[in-house]
């Protein structure tokens, strides 16, 4: 019989589907778009499955508007695997699809390839380019540059030619445009572009063997030093992939980041490579996904996001600086997208690569318990020394925004030298507080449980937690002083400081505050790397995988805030972060020194990092974390729920401890924690309280969530609160 309904999952916080009527000559299919009115709305869904029959009378259903897609937007087992990520992240399979769509087919446009414009050069303009343009130059640039073939139009863009130029030359007659469906072209025979590569080192072959000798799934943990060569194992690694007309997909934590690696990407490869970042128009993002779809694209790299891309031939996944946390998504889908990968690729049978110097505890006891392969680097590649690093113990010892007087002595003598040095700050911001000298009274953010942090540049107080803003304070609202002093430093006060200190020196921040403007972090890699500034200050964000050839001494200035935090993962960062700058100073061949600033320099975490490498201190804090329990010898789920009354969130969590706790799979594996305030227990007004779940087997924990999750839906606050699952949460707060 022929189906007469469509049950179909929509973008709306209601973890059901909503049965539709198929109208006489429409053909929905299962996984591709429909649009459906709801309510007063027209929305775009997913269909998940064909009936005959419905649980509702059949005058009560609507018929639906309109079938958008004749075929699936996913392939079968990517389609399989978002529907399980919603079910195992506990989030509405209707908001999970949509948001793994590029937005152009969210809101409904065709998945079919684009005609794009291109442009030619006439006959008539070809004439008037060899008799002589005179002095319009923009317009020779153009004739110029379509004298070999068409060109299409985002050339021109790239090439700054404005719409005018174009427009005065064609209605001259001397170009003309024309709509092109890109023409998918084969690769070429030899996809390898490169004939000077390196010779590979013996740990590099014996990786890259293994690698490629994976027939089918395989996740590899490629654990190695930067600078000892993992790029060129994944450069090789790829070449068979591609090889055999197979597709990569490149995992990277930001794009912003690593335009070198993207450039020796394209050096290598002579495969059209498609880079999904932030910076994309709507119609960008639909063409890089649609010519992965496709079989256009051989590589395409992106952040976290383009986990959910479809392939033509998927035939290996790189996830690089696999313990990056920004991997896992802090909202909506809460999902990991190294686990995800290693799942996708578990799927669809075939090689994943897990690439860092500094490998997540998971993904180390993974590899221990021999559910990964582990290949290691220990040698860095070309002529690099190692780093001299100290402990520099700054108890009693006056600081200057943050710097003590031998931490300046060593800048001075490096600088002196002619090279540069990195500061690590992790703190945006002039000073974490602003407060009155006379009475202690401190400016607090009047919706958040938090200070304002004082911003000299825009002169403004900005809470951290809401966004919120106001202009500075400059009287006390307690007594009335005029006397208010800022406590504590961040970047925007230390770098104010060097300028001070050295003067002599260009000194430039880099955090999420001046580097918000597109295109502005890559300026300002540039610059760093040309040598326009010695001086170089950073929050984590300058930590990830970049060259700074010439930075010879590195400092991490505040490293007690992580040795004394509530989370259990801070120590775990603060080695990540130290190995990671180790590994920017002194490449090349010039020897780098890294300084640790700390009122605690006998702390066993700092003297462990210092004596042994990373791994060493990894397997030493794993014992911990397997007495204590921790993951990953146990698994976690954080419930979050706010409320603008306190004793609503949490009376809403201890119904959810109970629903939990009655449920016949609650068993002595089980623990719960709380309800407790979160650690910012009110945020832009709401109260937030949480619960923590732990449970040693993740299939238990995965049992007990799905069982439970229908009745949570019904506690009677469930509609009141503002709520969330977080499965597997990377902070607890
Ligand atoms: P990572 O990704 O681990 O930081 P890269 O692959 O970027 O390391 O290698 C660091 C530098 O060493 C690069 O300039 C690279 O070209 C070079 N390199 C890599 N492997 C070798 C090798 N076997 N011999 C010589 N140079 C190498
Ligand atoms: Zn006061
Ligand atoms: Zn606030």
């Amino acid at each position: 019989m022929r189906p007469s309904i469509a049950r179909i999952a929509l973008p709306v916080p209601l973890d059901r589907l909503f049965d539709y009527l198929i109208p006489e000559h429409c053909f929905p299919v299962i996984g591709g778009r429909v649009s459906v009115s709801f309510g007063r709305q027209t929305l775009i869904g997913i269909v998940i499955e064909l009936a005959t029959e419905s649980e509702l009378e059949k005058n009560k259903l609507k018929m639906l508007n309109e079938v958008i897609d004749v075929a699936p937007v996913w392939t079968d087992s990517l389609f399989s695997l978002l529907k399980w990520c919603s079910q195992y992240y506990h989030f509405p399979l209707g908001d999970t699809l949509s948001n793994a769509m590029p937005t152009a087919l969210r809101k409904g446009k065709s998945a079919d390839v684009r005609p794009q414009l291109f442009w030619s050069l006439s006959e008539q303009g070809r004439n008037k380019l060899m008799s002589g343009m005179g002095r319009a130059v923009k317009q020779a640039k153009v004739l110029t540059m379509l004298t070999s073939g068409a060109l299409p139009h985002e050339a021109m863009t790239e090439a700054e030619i404005s719409r005018n130029v174009l427009t005065t030359l064609e209605d001259k007659g001397w170009i003309f445009s024309e709509n092109v469906v890109p023409e998918i072209k084969p690769w070429p025979d030899n996809i390898d572009n490169d004939s000077d590569k390196p010779r590979l080192n013996e740990e590099q072959a014996v990786a890259i063997a293994s690698i490629n000798s994976c027939g089918g799934f395989g996740c590899f943990l490629l654990d190695g030093v930067t600078g000892s060569g993992k790029t060129e194992v994944y450069l090789n690694a790829m070449q068979s992939v591609l090889q055999k007309k197979q597709q990569v997909l490149v995992l990277v934590p930001e794009i912003g980041l690593t335009p070198q690696t993207i450039e020796r990407f394209r050096r290598r490869f002579n495969v059209p490579i498609e880079i999904l970042h932030s910076g994309l128009n709507e119609t960008e993002r639909l063409n890089a996904w649609l010519s992965a779809r496709d079989g256009h694209a051989g590589i395409i790299i992106g952040t976290r996001s383009a986990l959910f891309t479809p392939f033509h031939q998927l035939g290996m996944i790189i996830v690089d600086e696999e313990h990056d946390a920004s991997y896992k998504q802090q909202d909506n889908l809460r999902y990991h997208a190294r686990d995800i990968a290693v799942m996708r690729a578990n799927n669809e049978q075939i090689p994943i690569v897990l690439g860092s110097a500094t490998p997540s505890f998971e993904s180390i006891q993974n590899a221990l318990s021999g559910k990964y392969f582990y290949l290691e680097l220990t040698k860095r590649a070309g002529n690099a020394k190692p780093t001299k690093n100290h402990i520099l113990d700054i108890k009693g010892l006056y600081l200057e925004s943050g710097l003590s007087a031998p931490l300046i002595a060593k800048m001075r003598e490096h600088l002196n030298a002619g090279n540069q040095v990195l500061l690590f700050l992790n703190r945006r911001g002039y000073s974490p507080a602003l407060m009155c000298h006379e009475c202690g009274w401190i400016a607090e953010c009047k919706r958040c449980d938090a200070y304002y942090t004082f911003h000299q540049y825009t002169k403004e107080l900005r809470c951290h937690h809401c966004g919120s803003q106001r202009p500075v304070i400059h009287q006390c609202q307690e007594c009335g002083s005029t006397q208010m002093v800022t406590v504590g430093v961040g970047t925007e006060q230390l770098e104010n400081q060097l300028t001070v200190l050295f003067p002599e020196y260009s000194t430039i921040r880099i955090d999420r505050d001046n580097t918000r403007k597109k295109g502005s972090l890559g300026s300002a890699l540039d610059e760093i790397r040309q040598g326009k500034h010695q001086i170089l200050i950073g929050t984590q964000m300058l930590a990830k995988g970049h060259h700074f050839p010439d930075v010879t001494l590195v400092a991490i200035l505040d490293v007690d805030s992580a040795l004394y935090s509530s989370d259990f993962r801070a120590a775990e960062r603060l080695a990540q972060l130290y190995i990671q700058v180790s590994g920017r100073a002194g490449r090349a061949s010039k020897s780098g020194e890294v300084i640790l600033q700390t009122h605690h320099p006998e702390h066993e975490l700092l003297s462990s990092l210092l004596k042994h490498d990373y791994r060493q201190f990894a397997m030493s804090a794993l014992k911990e974390r397997k007495l204590a329990l921790l993951p990953p010898f146990s698994y976690l789920t954080l419930f979050k729920a706010e409320s603008n009354q306190s004793d609503t969130a949490e009376m809403f969590l201890r119904q959810v401890r109970q629903t939990l706790e009655v449920n016949p799979l609650f068993d002595q594996q089980c623990s719960v924690m709380g309800p407790v305030p979160a650690p910012i227990a009110k945020k832009a007004g709401r109260f937030r309280w949480q619960l923590l779940l732990q449970v040693e087997s993740r299939t238990a924990m995965q049992k007990l969530l799905m069982s439970s999750d229908y009745a949570l839906t019904l506690l009677p606050l469930a509609k009141r609160v503002r709520w969330s699952i977080d499965v597997e949460p990377q902070e607890l707060s």
